[in-house]
């Protein structure tokens, strides 16, 4: 049996999926990105042969892409996050119809791609601009608020009332505004809440230049975040497809395009 690598080396995370001929999902594994993103790729691809008993040498065919794609030289080629992401969400979000857009909000940059009937890409809207309404946004927000990223959906379901309006497009400042907020005897259940919808508002705009069309997909790390989902949702007035592991959808579009690769050689 031969087995195909996904691996996307995004901003704060490194995703890898491998498939098999069959194009079924035999792992997969999420670990940081941290500094020194060739290391850290290598061994995390290691441990998940190792963690499923294959050795790398069953791998026939390696696509890399995320923001860090180029670094990994064992690579059989590198394809741009927007195809991958692409071509992932249309095999995880199959059950939710044709996807026609996508949204992805990554660590750094938040994204809509737009997609035909066969699933090419024909227009793409980012946004990497101080990392506005991305997962480090979240992060950074999280942090002052002491609580895990992880915590944040559960905090918002507990917000009360009208959201906070949070006014800061950029991580840093945003920084500040909560300290601001916190002075000012604000919950961090409506602060959270008030980022999440600040979050959701300026993604839909961003998506309304590629179109709102048909099936919504959701992915990327803070996909996790219900209290997030639930904004854009709110804001949206419609439910979005969302995939049983968004963080991992452009790592198994990459996956997907190795077994596609290999089968051009053979
Ligand atoms: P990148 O590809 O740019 O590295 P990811 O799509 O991996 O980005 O997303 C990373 C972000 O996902 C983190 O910054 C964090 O905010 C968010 N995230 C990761 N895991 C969770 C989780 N369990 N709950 C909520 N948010 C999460």
């Amino acid at each position: 049996m031969h087995y195909f690598a996904g691996i996307d080396i995004g901003s704060t995370a490194i995703k890898i999926v491998l498939v098999d001929e069959n194009e079924s999902i035999v792992g997969q594994r999420v670990s940081g990105s941290g500094s020194m993103f060739y290391k850290y790729a290598k061994e995390s691809l290691e441990q998940l042969t190792k963690d499923i008993g294959i050795s790398l040498d069953d791998i026939a065919y390696i696509v890399s892409t995320g923001y860090g794609r180029k670094l990994f030289k064992e690579a059989d080629e590198t394809i741009s996050e927007i195809t991958a992401n692409a071509v992932g969400a249309r095999k995880a979000g199959e059950k939710f119809g044709t996807i026609r857009t996508v949204i992805n909000i990554g660590g750094q940059d938040s994204k809509a791609i737009g997609l035909d009937e066969e699933g090419n890409v024909v227009n793409f809207a980012m946004n990497d601009r101080c990392a506005a309404g991305t997962g480090k946004f979240l992060d950074v927000a999280a942090a002052k608020l002491e609580i895990d990223v992880d915590e944040l959906g559960d905090y918002h379901f507990r917000a009360g009332g009208t959201p906070l309006p949070i006014n800061s497009t950029c991580a840093v400042f945003a920084e500040s505004e909560i300290i601001g907020l916190l002075g000012n005897e604000h919950s961090k259940e409506d602060i959270v809440a008030g980022i999440h919808f600040s979050i959701a508002k300026r993604i839909i705009r961003l998506t309304k230049k590629v179109g709102l069309n048909d099936v919504i997909y959701f992915d990327g790390g803070p996909a996790l975040n219900a209290g997030l989902v639930a904004a854009i949702e709110d804001e949206l007035g419609r439910e979005l497809a969302i995939p049983d592991y968004p963080q991992i959808t452009t790592a198994l579009g990459a996956a997907l395009l190795a077994k596609e690769g290999y089968s051009f050689l053979t």
